[in-house]
């Protein structure tokens, strides 16, 4: 007998790409099912990274505080030679985007998280032990068959979505293909239950002879991942001996206890095709990076905010479906970026000679010794900034913010409490308006006239101007608190913004003393029809 269940998507993958889709979805209202053929989520230890990006979304699904109690908060990375002399340090202490910059999770716990909390959906379905062994697509959908416990169950939905990791069998039903590059090299990943390395930041041992590094994690947990040479055998590097003599040449940890010993093949490569007309592929499943970046996860975090509003919306009639065809265009170059800074990440952290190491690492030293350059690598800003330059976005006369992840400040409202944008944003559009005149700008701009229905209007003033004492109805009015802004309002006196769900902007426009909201209500509006048409 075949169980046939209907919804408006289906997610292939219960990994955290799929299951922040769900998360997203359920928000939206979106009737999903949530389809993982394991019978719970990862146990072992896998991505040991999260950034602030990703953290912007686990508050959009409002799990931030749940998934931070879990988390080790800003920590950095100090970069030594193999004579144990730090030649570089990465310590950023920025946050724009609301938290720290790099932080320490595990992705047991951050999954488990993730899977409990979607009961708060009804809509939401989640079929956890059950293949997806085929997917047919059609003019108006797609349909799934699913193996469970003998039976077949098929579901029928309006859009798929492979979040079905690095062997996904979603991209072969898409006739994708991955390129790039296989990258040859492989390391032993070794997981302490606790640990006596008292270095709180990750160290990296640039070391030819055996480059390694080491992790820290919650509840002083640590790793250590030490490179492999070519030919080195897989069974013997994995094996107990092994692992504890590379841990006593490493630091204290020889004695430690071992969760997990694992060697890894990584891979630097990504889908040339991230969907058709209603299969959409998101997280490993469209990208495989080396973890020296840490960014694997994080940048599946960011298809999934990325791909999900939009699904939303045209599930929901609210934008038409040609939204859908710049989910690859935004999403693609990005994630590329990405797995190209860890691989020349890699590059520094495994010299192939000793005479290389001392070229380059010598180099980062004398560079230290500029204090922009200094800078630069401290506060990490080589990482490709989450910028999109093609897609759901309007041209904004030099801003330079459409297509940009709108910073997070911190308002002070009327009544002097603090607020996060994001928390009086909500989970759709919203209007925001910048600068000394920003309460009348917000009021004047005849937001409902863009065509995406109410949305919220935010005024924000600059850090140093108080509130203008008239309150306007209907607009939030606050003033940037600690100057988060600072680094845009420069730009412009006054601004107006449509920053999207995921955050990001899709219309800026600099407001001149005399010029009404209207021309900024006009591009909007044609961004939004030219999405519809
Ligand atoms: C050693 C290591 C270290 C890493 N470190 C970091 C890091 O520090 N930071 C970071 O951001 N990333 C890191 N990563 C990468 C990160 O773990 C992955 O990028 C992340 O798990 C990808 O999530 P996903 O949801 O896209 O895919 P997955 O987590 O692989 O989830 C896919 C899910 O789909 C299910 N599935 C597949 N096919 C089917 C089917 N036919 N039917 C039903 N279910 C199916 C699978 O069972 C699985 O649960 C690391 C990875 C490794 C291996």
């Amino acid at each position: 007998m075949t169980t046939s269940l209907t919804c408006d998507v289906a997610i292939v993958g219960a990994g955290p790409t799929g299951m922040v889709i769900a998360h997203l979805l359920g928000q939206a209202g979106v009737r999903t099912i949530l389809i993982e053929r394991n019978a719970s989520t990862v146990t072992a230890p896998r991505a040991v990274s999260i950034d602030d990006e990703a953290l912007r979304t686990m508050q959009a699904i409002a799990l931030a505080d749940e998934v931070i109690a879990d988390v080790m908060l800003d920590y950095g990375s100090n970069y030594f030679t193999r004579h144990g002399v730090c030649f570089a340090k990465v310590e950023p202490i920025t946050r724009e985007y609301g938290y720290p910059r790099r932080n320490a999770f595990t992705q047991p716990k951050l999954e488990a998280s993730l899977r409990a909390a979607l009961v708060r959906y009804p809509h939401v379905t989640q079929l956890f032990e059950h293949e997806c062994e085929s997917v047919e697509e059609d003019e108006s959908g797609v349909t799934l068959t699913l193996l469970h416990a003998g039976a077949q169950v098929q579901v029928r939905a309006a859009y798929g979505v492979g979040a079905d990791g690095a062997r996904s069998m979603m991209r072969r039903v898409i006739g994708a293909n991955l390129v790039g590059s296989t990258y040859n090299q492989k390391w032993v990943i070794v997981d302490l239950a606790s640990t006596k390395e008292r270095f709180r930041q990750t160290r990296v041992m640039c070391d030819p002879a055996r480059p390694f590094i080491t992790l820290p994690g919650p509840g002083g947990i640590r790793r250590y991942e030490f490179m492999l040479h070519e030919g080195e055998d897989e069974e013997k590097a994995a094996s107990p001996e092994f692992v504890r003599d590379l841990l006593a040449a490493a630091g204290p940890d020889a004695d430690s206890p071992v969760v997990r010993r694992q060697v890894y093949a990584f891979h630097a490569r990504k889908a040339d095709k991230w969907h058709s007309a209603r299969l959409f592929l998101a997280g490993d499943a469209a990208h495989l990076s080396p973890p020296f970046a840490g960014q694997g996860m994080n940048s599946g975090i960011r298809d999934a905010h990325n791909l999900a509003w939009k699904l939303a919306a045209v599930i929901k009639g609210v934008i038409g479906p040609r939204l859908l065809e710049t989910y690859q265009a935004e999403r693609s170059p990005h994630a590329w970026a990405l797995i190209e800074l860890a691989m020349n990440m890699g590059r520094i952290m495994m010299p192939t000679s000793n005479r290389q190491a001392a070229l380059v690492q010598n180099a980062f030293r004398l560079a230290s010794l500029v204090p922009p350059v200094q800078a630069y690598f401290a506060q990490m800003k080589y990482k490709p900034k989450p910028f999109y330059h093609d897609g759901f976005l309007a041209g904004d006369g030099g801003l330079a913010l459409s297509g940009r992840m709108f910073p997070q400040p911190w308002l002070e409202l009327r009544d002097r409490s603090k607020v996060r944008l994001d928390d009086v944003a909500g989970s759709g559009f919203a209007l925001i308006a910048i600068g000394e005149d920003a309460q009348a700008l917000a009021a004047a701009t005849d937001v409902e006239a863009i065509g995406l229905g109410p949305l919220p209007r935010i005024a924000i003033m600059p850090q140093n101007i108080n509130l203008d004492s008239a309150t306007h109805a209907g607009v939030v009015e606050a003033r940037d608190v600690d100057g988060t802004l600072s680094s845009i309002t420069p730009r412009a006196r006054n601004m107006l913004v449509l920053m999207r769900p995921d955050r990001y902007v899709a219309v800026a426009m600099k407001i001149e003393k005399a010029q009404t909201p209207g021309s900024f209500v006009e591009i909007a509006k044609r961004l939004v029809g030219m999405a519809q048409g």
